[in-house]
């Protein structure tokens, strides 16, 4: 790509804060302190799939690094470095500035440094590689769960996807969508595309919840779907009251619309934090909600058997009508 050096030194070099080597070399280099395990995770973002063709790029930019973030959160560890590739169908000046921003200031905010990655040309797709740093056996992994054990969730459920079926109901004929548009009216409508667009990832919660937590997830695919994952690599059933996962102002008043009720349970991209503790750190896990200025519920409870089950205050079952997003589902 011509001017692809001018366009990784106008907007991709920035400045570091704990890299011994940063962009510009054939490999970055970094020391990863004494007694530290690195977490690593990678995601890949491709338009059309992930992200809506005409999303504000500035966004874009906050929402590729915000789910490696929360990747980090749902480890316990904490965000240090992150490589960027990127292929761009043309080297869009603006486009790349704005994507820049977007992405530097949440850097910035979680003090992560850019330290390499890869531009070309191609289709607009967006992979971030982040690495933290966690205490060695400390990480809250998924197959910690354990038998008794309170579910909790972090923040409020259902918001992105709700802005989702939204916006998606313009391009397509949605009636549902629609519906929920004009239910939603417009601050609210916002509220959730702004959870869609710019989520902001746990990661003071998922520092705070180490020596606390059994097991952690970021909700990324769904509420249903990351719980099941924890659970099948625990090894262990969950029971979940319906009625108690946590809906957001925005969307209180309309729970009973069907796109709400699905996205609740099993919409995806909200990045909360979904996990368990047992029942003797209660007061430790609210206290970690407050330090970390996220609202912490408790859901259900850990229980013996295969799978989560869902059900409503009555204890009748749910079944919702989908488990989660699958893109090979
Ligand atoms: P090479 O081809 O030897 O891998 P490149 O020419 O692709 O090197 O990249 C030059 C430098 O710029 C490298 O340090 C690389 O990590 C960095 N770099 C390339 N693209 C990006 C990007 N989008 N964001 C951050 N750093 C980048
Ligand atoms: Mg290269």
């Amino acid at each position: 790509m011509g001017g692809e050096f001018a366009l990784i030194a106008r907007h991709f070099t920035w400045p570091t804060r704990a890299t011994d080597l940063g962009v510009g070399d054939d490999a970055a280099l970094v020391s990863v302190a004494p007694g530290m395990q690195l977490a690593v995770s990678t995601d890949l973002l491709v338009g059309g799939t992930h992200f809506l063709p005409q999303t504000d790029p500035r966004r874009l930019g906050h929402k590729s690094l915000a789910v490696n973030l929360s990747d980090m959160a749902a480890m316990g560890a904490t965000p240090r470095w992150a490589t960027l590739a990127l292929a761009l169908p043309s080297a869009d000046d603006r486009w790349v500035a704005e994507f820049s921003r977007g992405m530097h200031d949440l850097a910035d905010a979680f003090a992560t440094d850019l330290i390499g990655g890869d531009t070309t040309r191609g289709p607009l797709a967006i992979c971030v590689t982040i690495f933290g740093e966690v205490p060695a056996g400390e990480a809250l992994r998924r197959d910690g769960a354990r038998l008794g054990d309170d579910v909790w969730v972090s923040g409020t459920l259902g918001d992105a996807a709700a802005g989702l079926a939204c916006l998606a109901s313009r391009a397509a004929a949605d009636a549902a969508g629609r519906s929920l548009r004009a239910q939603l009216g417009e601050a609210a409508f916002d509220r959730c595309r702004e959870r869609l667009e710019a989520p902001q990832p746990r990661v003071a919660l998922g520092l705070a919840l180490r020596g606390i937590a059994h097991s952690a997830i970021d909700v990324s695919d769904g509420f249903a779907a990351d719980l099941g994952h924890v659970l099948d690599r625990s090894g262990v059933g969950a029971r979940v009251e319906v009625a108690r996962l946590p809906v957001s102002p925005a969307l209180a008043g309309h729970i009973d619309h069907p796109v709400v009720r699905d996205a609740i349970v099993a919409g995806g991209d909200d990045y909360e934090l979904c996990f368990t503790a047992p029942e003797s750190f209660r007061a430790r896990v609210e206290a970690a909600g407050q330090a970390s200025g996220v609202p912490v519920t408790r859901v259900g409870t850990v229980v013996g058997g295969r799978g989560l089950s869902l059900v409503d205050a009555g204890g009748r079952a749910v079944v919702p009508a989908r488990a989660g997003f699958d893109h090979f589902g």
